[in-house]
């Protein structure tokens, strides 16, 4: 049942605040939020309620990962298909494979936004993309920890960690906040490719033969992972282990990408402070290493929406994901709504694309078996060159 919990005074915060929301950092809200303000120990009125936002965020995960493996598995074997010349077991090329070309996703947007056209190639793509980007602005970066399956691996591995050595560790807040910057130094350097194209450099390029086998780059990379890629990959999933969410926090372009639209988001954790008792146990359960208990709300670029704190908070009515819900006032949201919604905007979109035809790119068989088995050849085709 939807509650309500106080608001924060909406006092202005720089972007700059809202990225690096994190331990130690000077927030307007910690000093809105000060322990001095709260002398006395607050008696705890224990929650009743059965909390299974994390049974739940599980679910959704555990069928991102099948779906996910499932595509990878057909897109595999029709690339075998298209390799050995129609050879083998045909199958048809997966469409939902593009959602991991977010760069392509971008150019479309971008393309789509100037010529209000559809693309006509890996349009899935652009659904898939839009429906991420939608998702972050009305629920915060939920993509991260409840549909990707890079998030769900990197949240795996820091829990294998912590049941292993009895902790994870952080970093010293220099280094954490210099490594932070990585991701968005990776975002500017594909944002700045994406700006400086004109819609026809975009139409270009996506109808170019390298774009429309990217995807099969994309597999032979890892298909024919050289040593220093394995070294890489190798370090990055051991660092998981020790560090939460180390891909996502430090290195991922596109979780920077949807988290800086999530500052846009009317939703957000909200902590009453009339009834928090100050136990600190959201703090620590946070894996975005964000002060839950010293703020009134999260704002941070860098909250997943993964509702961790929520669960472990003891207290009844306290702390909870809200939406405005009138002046100065904000009203919890049931989990299963957030769930839903996450359901509705990726399923709503995706459905669309699909009832509409605008799903599957339609080139002729013989086009593929043409380039797939040369892909390595093709060359990136440089802007306004023929
Ligand atoms: S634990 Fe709470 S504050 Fe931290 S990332 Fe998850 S939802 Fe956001
Ligand atoms: S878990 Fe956080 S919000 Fe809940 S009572 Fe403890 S400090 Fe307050």
């Amino acid at each position: 049942m939807p509650v309500a919990l106080q608001s924060s005074s909406e006092s202005s915060v720089s972007v700059l605040d809202e990225i690096l929301n994190a331990p130690g950092v000077t927030s307007p809200f910690l000093a809105a939020t000060g322990s001095s303000s709260k002398p006395a120990r607050k008696k705890l009125f224990r929650r009743v309620d059965r909390e299974y936002s994390q049974s739940l965020r599980l679910g959704v995960q555990l069928f991102l990962v099948a779906l996910n493996v499932w595509i990878g598995v057909q897109f595999y074997l029709w690339v075998r298909w298209a390799e050995s010349g129609g050879q083998t077991l045909e199958v048809s090329r997966p469409a939902g494979v593009e959602g991991w070309l977010p760069i392509e996703g971008l150019m479309q947007l971008k393309y789509f936004l100037l010529t209000r056209q559809l693309p006509n190639m890996h349009a899935a793509g652009f659904f898939l993309f839009v429906s991420f980007l939608v998702m972050s602005v009305v629920f915060r970066k939920s993509f991260c920890s409840w549909l990707c399956p890079v998030g769900t691996v990197s949240e795996y591995l820091w829990k294998l960690g912590r049941s292993t050595f009895r902790r994870n560790f952080q970093l010293v807040r220099w280094t954490d906040i210099a490594l932070r910057s990585l991701k968005y130094i990776l975002l500017s350097f594909f944002a700045y490719a994406v700006a400086s194209m004109s819609a026809a450099a975009i139409a270009e390029f996506l109808g170019s033969p390298y774009a429309l086998i990217v995807d099969v780059r994309m597999l032979n990379f890892f298909r024919y992972v050289g040593s220093r890629t394995a070294l890489v990959v190798l370090g990055i999933v051991v660092a998981s282990v020790f560090i939460k969410n180390f891909w996502c926090r430090y290195l991922c372009p596109y979780g920077a990408f949807l988290g800086l639209a999530s500052l846009l988001s009317p939703s957000r954790i909200t902590r009453n402070l009339d009834t928090c008792i100050d136990c600190a146990k959201c703090a620590k359960a946070c894996p975005s290493a964000l002060p839950v208990d010293k703020l009134i709300q999260i704002r941070s670029a860098e909250c997943t929406a993964c509702l961790e704190c929520v669960a472990v908070c003891p207290a009844k009515d306290t702390l909870a994901m809200t939406v405005p819900g009138g002046l100065r006032k904000r009203d919890a949201i049931p989990v299963w709504s957030m769930a839903a919604g996450i359901a509705i905007i990726f399923f709503g979109l995706v459905g669309y694309a699909k009832i509409t035809r605008h799903w599957s790119t339609d080139l002729p068989k013989q086009v593929y078996l043409q380039l797939v088995p040369n892909a390595s050849e093709q060359q990136h085709p440089m802007p306004g060159a023929h």
